[in-house]
């Protein structure tokens, strides 16, 4: 069992690999985006509260996003955990050691996906994903088919994040550099951290991140 941390701007990649490990190694994605997407989505008082800041590209409250770990660790993963687009601030990082030392596990490495930002606006900007597998698709390197059918798994539905805009774009670099990139230096100083290029093939990332994990 691995514990991970992917650690990257908006559109350097995480919910990629996070689906392949997924798909291939039995982890549990933890993505507090997808989880405050799916409150929203739900129409809970919770997802109502942080709609507006999502959309702008601020991040929502320490309280809430730990609130939602804390809750989805307790169900336990075989194959450990991926924290993806979690922990964003120092507080963050705090309680999720403390929440992972109360349950005897420990987070055994953070990887840093490095991207320069005019490729994340590239990516940003063109994504969208299916909205019955989350398979992603762009524009320009990987448009939807023609069929009209997602290639995974023949779904209709194209979804587009409203916060996927060159405006909330520039808003949640702002938050990645204020308050999330002080993390690498946190992590680096605790001895976990790893770096990889976040602009390598998808294929190439993968194989960087199995050989960190050692798998
Ligand atoms: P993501 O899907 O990870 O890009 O997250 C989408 C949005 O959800 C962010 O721009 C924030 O508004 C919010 N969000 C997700 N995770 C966190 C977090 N750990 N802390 C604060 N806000 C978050």
């Amino acid at each position: 069992m691995r514990n991970i941390i992917l650690l990257g701007p908006p559109g350097a990649g995480k919910g990629t690999q996070a689906r392949y490990l997924v798909d291939t190694k039995q982890m549990v994605q933890l993505s507090t985006g997808d989880m405050l997407r799916d409150a929203q989505a739900a129409g809970t008082e919770m997802g109502k509260k942080v709609a507006a800041i999502m959309a702008e590209g601020k991040l929502v409250t320490d309280q809430i996003v730990i609130g939602l770990i804390r809750e989805k660790l307790q169900d336990g993963a075989e194959g450990g955990f991926i924290f993806d687009g979690f922990p964003r601030t120092l507080p963050q990082a705090d309680a999720l050691a403390k929440l992972l030392s109360d349950m005897d596990m420990k987070l055994d490495a953070v990887i840093e996906m490095q991207v320069d930002d005019e490729a994340l606006v590239a990516r940003v900007s063109g994504r969208s994903t299916c909205g019955q597998c989350g398979e992603v698709y762009h524009d320009e390197t990987k448009p939807w088919p023609e069929s009209g059918e997602c290639i995974n798994c023949g779904s209709t539905q194209v979804k587009r994040r409203p916060d996927d805009n060159a405006e909330s774009l520039k808003t949640r670099l702002n938050e990645y550099y204020k308050k999330t990139s002080p993390l690498i230096g946190y992590y680096y100083a605790k001895g976990n951290l790893q770096r990889l290029d976040g602009l390598a093939s998808i294929d190439e990332v993968r194989e960087s991140i199995s050989w960190i994990m050692g798998t």
